[in-house]
């Protein structure tokens, strides 16, 4: 064994994941931090737009000055309160912020102002599907809380900041409205822990999108996921220690930081070591999790009652309002897109599976059928995203350019083949569909005349197969149409090119 920190974790302290499986049983909880879309800030005025130049977008009061006071954003808990209706929560007749006091220099006020032990939303549940199987995830509560800022430390070899030689700090994202949606232990998935895991983010995704509360990026961390893990040795036995594996950004990454965890809990009670409580660091790049903030101790927050704001105190017929403006419960639409589409369903689990719901529902309404509109979401994007490591609807292309490079296929101005190759011109920012066409030259050559004079060389250069054909084997045609797509560079319609070579034999 090569020397090792005592932070990394080597491969004979993971348990293959089945043996694991055979030998315990997981217990998940999943929280997952959700940045609202408001305009501006959860206490002020300043904007909430992403990726603008550093600390342009504070003021005193997400800045923590002294004297400054906060003012609540209205439609940050009118967000909050659909957000809780949409899990089947019970919303709160009175609730109130919290102080959450902690010492950390990406924020500012050295407290974070959340909520405690009045949540706005609590007690709700939802039902998922992970491979046709059904699954109750129930909510303990969904409370609102402001984000911190970011802190970016510089000169080391990690960006953590260990070995940095300095730090920066950025106070943009500092006080932009969140919403922590906590589950509660999900007990009885078995070796579909990870899957699960993965299927709930991205329902909730979906759920969230469908509200229009978030932009849902977990790649630019307006969704962020942590996932709690413990092992026990059978169903019924009390939980184990769990271990809390921190901001897991992307889909594929929470599947696998469950396994990661899995693996490496067994591997430790199995021999007898016990797994410490503590919050861990997901690394994507290697796949594995490593120790960071033990939670031996438990942290003293010393929260109490935020004196610069009223409870909020929704009434019920506000509440009853916001009830009224949700979208059609997700269940309801799932089989309502179904029957509109005609897909059996298998069909619609894998569309649900690869969080493809709402771009295919976008798709046909751009104007692709129901099934090409599957087709290229499920086969060529989704291998894309996959490559990317990012969720379908953060790849860059719309719902608008995937209809309009079927319309294109459709047309007959560009065949199958060439639809791949527009994708990646559209995927490199090349511009739309119909601009990468002709900045590429892809446009499958319509050309009449080119058309059959390719045809007729093909035939002049085969002369036994052009026999076979004529004698009645059909079968034949397909040496001629490749002959003349290999001339055309593929760029001609496989079926017009049959056409010209049955007409031309017979
Ligand atoms: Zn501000």
């Amino acid at each position: 064994m090569t020397a090792v920190s005592t932070r990394s974790t080597t491969a004979a302290e993971l348990m293959p994941y089945d043996e694991a499986l055979s030998r315990f049983d997981p217990v998940l909880g999943l929280e997952v931090h959700v940045e609202l879309n408001t305009a501006s800030k959860m206490f002020c005025g300043c904007s909430t737009v992403f990726g603008r130049e550093p600390n342009t977008q504070t003021c005193p009061v997400c800045l923590g000055l002294p004297g400054a006071l906060p003012v609540l954003n209205a439609a940050a808990v009118e967000s909050a309160i659909r957000i809780g209706l949409a899990l089947n929560c019970d919303i709160a007749a009175e609730c109130r912020f919290a102080r959450k006091n902690y010492f950390y220099p990406d924020m500012p006020k050295n407290f974070q102002t959340s909520q405690y032990d009045e949540p706005i939303a609590v007690n709700g549940g939802v039902d998922i599907d992970v491979d046709g199987q059904p699954f109750r995830i129930g909510i303990e509560r969904a409370h609102m809380e402001e984000d911190t800022g970011k802190s970016l430390h510089v000169g080391g070899a990690t960006g953590r900041i260990h070995g940095a030689d300095h730090s920066l700090v950025d106070y943009n994202r500092a006080g932009i409205p969140l919403i922590e949606i906590v589950t509660k232990p999900i007990e009885g998935t078995g070796r579909l822990a990870p899957a699960v895991a993965r299927a709930y983010v991205g329902w909730l995704r979906e759920l969230l999108l469908g509200l229009g509360v978030s932009d849902v990026r977990m790649e630019q961390g307006s969704l962020r996921c942590d996932v709690n893990l413990s092992l026990r040795p059978d169903p019924g036995a009390p939980y184990g220690t769990r271990s809390e594996t921190k901001n897991v950004n992307s889909l594929r990454s929470v599947e696998r930081a469950v396994r990661y965890e899995v693996s490496r809990q067994a591997a430790r009670l199995a021999t007898g070591r016990r797994v410490v409580q503590e919050t861990r660091h997901w690394h994507e790049d290697t796949g594995v999790t490593t120790s960071g903030r033990s939670k031996e101790q438990a942290e003293d927050y010393r929260y109490f009652p935020e004196p610069d704001l009223v409870p909020i105190a929704p009434s019920v017929t506000e509440v009853e309002r916001l009830r009224a403006s949700l979208p059609e419960p997700p269940a309801i639409r799932r089989a309502r897109l179904q029957a509109d589409w005609g897909f059996s369903d298998l069909e619609m689990r894998d569309v649900v599976g690869a969080g493809a719901l709402l771009l295919v529902e976008q798709t046909v309404a751009a104007g692709a059928s129901p099934a090409a509109a599957k087709k290229w979401w499920l086969s060529e994007l989704a291998r894309r995203a996959n490559d990317a490591g990012v969720a379908l609807d953060e790849l860059g292309i719309t719902p608008e350019h995937v209809a309009a490079v079927q319309s294109l296929v459709d047309a007959g101005r560009i065949n199958d083949k060439l639809a791949r190759q527009v994708l990646d011109g559209v995927l490199a920012g090349e511009g739309s569909p119909e601009q990468v066409v002709s900045a590429r030259g892809l446009e499958v050559v319509s050309d009449e005349g080119k058309l059959s004079a390719a045809v007729d060389r093909a035939i002049a250069g085969n002369p036994g197969v052009a026999e076979k054909i004529r004698a009645g084997k059909m079968a034949a045609a397909g040496a001629l149409i490749g002959a003349v797509m290999k001339e055309m560079h593929g760029q001609a319609d496989a079926g017009r090119v049959r056409e010209l070579i049955l007409e031309k034999l017979n």
